[in-house]
């Protein structure tokens, strides 16, 4: 049986022809659009077109809180202010039956199925992008909560009064390791006279924004302010996972999305060191990896949803 997998990212969507054994049989990868729900929607129907296939399904990661088949909110990207039948949407586009899912819950899925969680019980997952997601698996199964909201790191606040954040509160661990917190942080302190490479190196790289690859080689050639303003995304995040730790004391920690890729495991490494002071009882089994199956867990973890509905309607 093949299904295909979508992850709408902030800055991408990418979508995946996904096989029996949850691997990726073919992919195709577009900006995300920035004209509302409807506009991104013919964007997937088109990628779905173009990784081809016989598919069965579509299960759809979105960056938001998903609730009985509707995404609620959807803070990072704009013109999603109303709820949006997405499942509607789609499935009228495409002709095939369509669930929806959090981001950060299907890359945590992904890895947990096929990745760097397998065979573990209790994992946060952790993913850094335009925001930052989340997911958990607890218990040995994965952990929405009582209305889809569950795993929502990026919204935990570290700092009281602080930066504002996406979703409209502040001092949220998005709005400092988020990569559009950071780039209006970066921003910011050059308006105010520092200086940094981020933004010639995004130039250079025909970039729209500071993209993963783009933050990646500004941290390798030492860039000061490039160091300064990512340090404080990860000792916001050491914060807000140390918490997470203290309630559900999970034994695996993975880092996925665009950063944990192209950084690999210094970032993980980098991460445990900010999370361990806020832990009261550090477990001896607790692991921080990255994301084993990189730029794919959201799309092997959507398809993997749409698979199971598929199953259980049949
Ligand atoms: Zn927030």
């Amino acid at each position: 049986m093949q299904t295909v997998g979508v992850d709408v990212g902030g800055t991408n969507i990418e979508v995946g022809l996904v096989g029996d054994d949850h691997e990726v049989l073919g992919n195709a990868k577009r900006n995300t659009p920035v004209e509302g729900p409807g506009a991104v929607l013919d964007v997937i129907a088109e990628l779905v077109a173009e990784v081809g296939g016989d598919p069965v399904g579509i299960g759809l990661g979105i960056p938001g809180v998903v609730h009985e088949g509707r995404a609620l909110t959807v803070p990072n990207l704009p013109g999603w202010d109303d709820p949006v039948d997405l499942v509607e949407g789609l499935s009228d586009r495409t002709g095939l039956p369509v669930v929806l899912g959090n981001d950060g819950n299907v890359g945590l899925l992904g890895e947990w199925l096929h990745g760097a969680a397998k065979g573990h019980d209790d994992v946060l997952g952790v993913w850094l992008g335009t925001g930052v997601g989340g997911g958990l698996v607890l218990g040995g199964r994965p952990y929405l909560g009582s209305h889809g909201a569950a795993g929502e790191i990026g919204h935990v606040v570290v700092r009281d009064g602080g930066q504002l954040c996406g979703c409209g509160r502040r001092g949220c661990v998005e709005a400092y390791a988020g990569r559009r917190s950071m780039q209006t942080a970066v921003r910011a302190l050059v308006d105010a006279g520092r200086t940094t490479t981020l933004e010639e190196l995004r130039i250079d790289k025909g970039k729209e924004s500071m993209t993963s690859s783009v933050w990646e080689a500004a941290l390798a050639n030492g860039d000061e302010l490039a160091q300064e303003v990512f340090g404080t995304g990860v000792d916001a995040l050491g914060v807000g996972i140390g918490a997470v730790l203290n309630v559900l004391d999970v034994d695996l920690v993975v880092i996925g999305g665009g950063l944990a890729e192209k950084l690999g495991s210094d970032l993980a490494d980098r991460i445990e060191e900010s999370t361990t002071p806020w832990v009261m009882r550090p477990s001896p089994d607790l692991r921080f990896c990255v994301a084993a199956l990189g730029d794919d867990s959201g799309v092997v973890g959507a398809a993997a949803l749409s698979r199971s509905a598929v199953i259980a309607g049949s």
